[in-house]
């Protein structure tokens, strides 16, 4: 039996005892009686009084632990029943605390990955204000200010597209997709909203994923302009074969001097095929990293001079001067030779394309800061600065340049070339001055 009702027991039995031998009394009966019920009114009151007192006290405690300090558990001493309420509460609380951690936990892992995401989450409810949007959100759709759950969703976009297919998804109650594009941002994307229920009520409200598609369709058109413009440079010494071909079955073939003639420009045209078929396949092999580097040390002075070697005889005939121009610590360099040299190559038939006779080609190599730089100067016709920008373009020529041979595709197969050791390509140029094209490699 527990303390509590021990207790009460012993005060009952007390006054019931103190009633009897009272009520034995034939002098004292009804005094005795009446004493006897009075002292088991005051046990009565004074132990409901304390029972009431430690009941407070509990109370107080179990506010306490619930509330304000959620640390803190109740003290399970005391009388039985109140020990047992107090360990029963502490479990309860301990269990509540468990879940209560479990789920911030939860919460925290769910808002580290929305924020961590490359695409853009945002969700509305069908009033069009906004439950909650992750920064790749804010950023895609270029907003001005921080979006806060509440405003409505033209706060994050005025785009009508983005829009429209949140409302149509929570009208339709389907998932509706749309490839928008952002001019401001100059971007493209594509907005899927779904709808999905509250749990709490009937009402609707939509999941919007947004995908930044930029990347992929500039692959497209990069793609597409290649292709054509592949078409378009084989079209060239494609017809080029076809009118000699033509010119030589229409009789020039009897003439031995024409028929010399439209072979050498059949021949020719082949040529030109070969090299921009060789170069496409080249800049393919670059971009897909199909052919790997072989890199060697080797000094840097015998990188240069091997280079120039190749180009003494053409800088002769064409009237120019060919120099170098090489700082003594110059240390051994890590390259794919036969690829460095390509760029030379590239570099100093440029300088020579566009030189006219009596201009000075000069192959620099130098160290700043701990960089190895190597530049193919010239002070030849020089390059606007409106193509400055797209000089490294695949299949870019100057004005000047369409009439004369090349494919278009040296510069951009030399900066390939660069960017895969690791390395900056640059150009400067003044038109009537020359123009300097520079790059770094790795030591
Ligand atoms: P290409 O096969 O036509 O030479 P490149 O990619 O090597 O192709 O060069 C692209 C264009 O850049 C050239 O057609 C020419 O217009 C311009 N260019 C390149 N190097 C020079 C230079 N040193 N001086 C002037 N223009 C140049």
């Amino acid at each position: 039996m527990s303390n509590v009702s021990l207790r009460w027991r012993m005060l009952v039995e007390t006054s019931l005892l103190v009633a009897l031998v009272a009520g034995g009394s034939l002098t004292f009966g009804v005094i005795g009686t009446i004493l006897a019920a009075i002292l088991a009114i005051i046990s009565v009151v004074f132990l409901s009084k304390r029972l009431h007192r430690q009941f407070t006290e509990l109370t107080e405690d179990v506010i306490r632990t619930t509330s304000i300090d959620r640390s803190h558990r109740l003290d399970p001493t005391g009388p039985a029943e109140l020990a047992r309420l107090a360990r029963a509460v502490n479990r309860l609380v301990d269990r509540v605390a468990d879940d209560v951690s479990e789920e911030s936990a939860e919460r925290v892992r769910l808002a580290l990955i929305l924020d961590s995401m490359r695409d853009g989450v945002v969700v509305v409810d069908d009033q069009g204000v906004i439950e909650s949007a992750n920064p790749a959100s804010v950023e895609l759709l270029s907003s001005l200010g921080a979006v806060q759950p509440g405003m409505q969703l033209s706060s994050l976009t005025s785009h009508p597209d983005v829009i429209k297919v949140v409302t149509k998804s929570i009208v339709s109650n389907k998932t509706v997709t749309a490839e928008i594009e952002l001019f401001e941002n100059q971007c493209t994307i594509m907005a899927m909203s779904t709808p999905f229920p509250r749990p709490d009520s009937d009402l609707t409200r939509a999941l919007l994923l947004l995908t930044d598609l930029t990347d992929v369709r500039q692959l497209d058109t990069t793609r597409r302009e290649f292709v054509s413009n592949a078409s378009h440079e084989l079209r060239t010494p494609l017809a080029g074969i076809r009118a000699s071909a033509e010119t030589l079955q229409r009789g020039a073939i009897g003439d031995p001097e024409g028929r010399e003639q439209f072979l050498r420009m059949i021949r020719e045209d082949v040529d030109r095929m070969d090299q921009l078929i060789a170069e496409m396949l080249e800049l393919s092999r670059l971009e897909s990293g199909e052919s790997p580097l072989d890199l060697k040390l080797i000094d840097a002075h015998s990188l240069v001079e091997t280079a120039i070697k190749q180009f003494s005889a053409i800088a002769i005939d064409s009237e120019l001067k060919l120099e170098e121009n090489l700082s003594e610590d110059l240390p051994t360099v890590l390259v794919d030779t036969k690829r460095i040299d390509h760029v030379f190559t590239n570099l100093i038939s440029n300088a020579v394309k566009w030189s006219v006779p009596g201009d000075t080609i000069t192959v620099k190599g130098w160290v700043d800061d701990g960089t190895v730089w190597f530049s193919v100067a010239d002070t030849g016709l020089g390059i606007e600065p409106e193509h400055l920008p797209h000089i490294f373009e695949r299949f870019f020529k100057t004005d000047a340049a369409r009439s004369q041979p090349g494919t278009g595709l040296g510069l951009a197969i030399a900066r390939h070339i660069v960017d895969a050791h690791g390395g900056l390509m640059s150009v400067t140029s003044s038109v009537g001055e020359g123009s300097e094209f520079a790059f770094t490699v790795t030591t």
